[in-house]
């Protein structure tokens, strides 16, 4: 966690370095409710300034309500969005990463962030060099931004600090808009990340999937049996999925709080 003196450092810094007339700015949306706003403030600040640009990693075990989601921010930003595409995996199937990679999750990660989030991001900025990035780090967050900005990227611009904008605050403003979130958070999740998201140790987080999801929630516990991959972790020992009592809870679905990266943990699992 920064101290008191990095967060200053990141302000100044922040304070020296604007975007420049004609730079390019990748706003990276994730179908989240945080990086919609995020997009909406770089377009507004930046857009006749800069060539803001909008870019959205899918992942096919996403939510399909997702996509609407997509498309309605897209309305309302008045801009397009891009995809970023690893071309190993041109059908974005976490799935498929999963079986060829036979490996599901660990400690250091998980394969399907590297190859469709990371890797595909990768792809996209080799061929699009751009000079700054917006990601969805509400006011709530300015800590993780902090060090995100210390240890991974010096050039993420934190419109929705700046705005004072917590994620409960862009729920709002989504829903002022007229924007129905994305049906996934109706669900009970905590994210728009894919359903049944292989991060996830929590039994209270597979239980709600086995609850609202039965279907993916037997499509990850017949894979992950098969490829060898314990992802859940109870009573202090990581266990299959076929193996959780249904009753069994574990840290609360709000720790899940957090969208699929794009930039972490780029140095363990590459
Ligand atoms: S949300 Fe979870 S399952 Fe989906 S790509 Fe990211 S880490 Fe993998």
């Amino acid at each position: 966690m920064p101290d008191a003196w990095q967060i200053d450092l990141v302000d100044e810094i922040k304070r020296a370095s604007e975007p420049q007339e004609g730079q390019t700015i990748a706003v990276w949306f994730s179908c989240g409710a945080a990086s919609a706003v995020a997009a909406k403030l770089a377009v507004k600040r930046w857009g006749n300034l800069c060539n803001v640009r909008v870019v959205n990693t899918p992942v096919l075990e996403e939510d399909p309500d997702n996509r609407r989601f997509l498309a309605d921010v897209q309305d309302w930003l008045g801009v397009q969005i891009e995809q970023a595409v690893n071309p190993r995996f041109p059908h974005n199937s976490a799935r498929a990463v999963w079986e060829k990679r036979r490996f599901m999750s660990g400690p250091r990660g998980a394969p399907c962030t590297l190859e469709l989030k990371k890797q595909a991001r990768q792809h996209w900025e080799n061929a699009n060099p751009c000079d700054w990035h917006v990601l969805g780090f509400t006011a709530d967050e300015q800590r993780h931004h902090a060090r995100f900005t210390l240890t991974e990227r010096p050039n993420v611009l934190p419109v929705l600090i700046d705005a004072g904008l917590t994620k409960a605050a862009c729920f709002g403003v989504l829903k002022n808009e007229g924007i129905v979130l994305p049906a996934i958070y109706r669900r009970g999740y905590p994210n728009a990340n894919c359903i049944g998201c292989v991060k996830a140790t929590s039994p209270t987080y597979w239980n709600h999937v086995r609850r609202v999801d039965p279907g993916v929630f037997a499509d990850r516990a017949e894979q992950s049996r098969r490829i060898g991959c314990r992802l859940v972790e109870y009573r202090g020992e990581r266990i299959f999925l076929d193996e959780l009592p249904p009753d069994a809870m574990g840290r609360p679905l709000k720790s899940y709080d957090h969208e699929c990266g794009l930039f972490c943990e780029e140095k363990e699992m590459a």
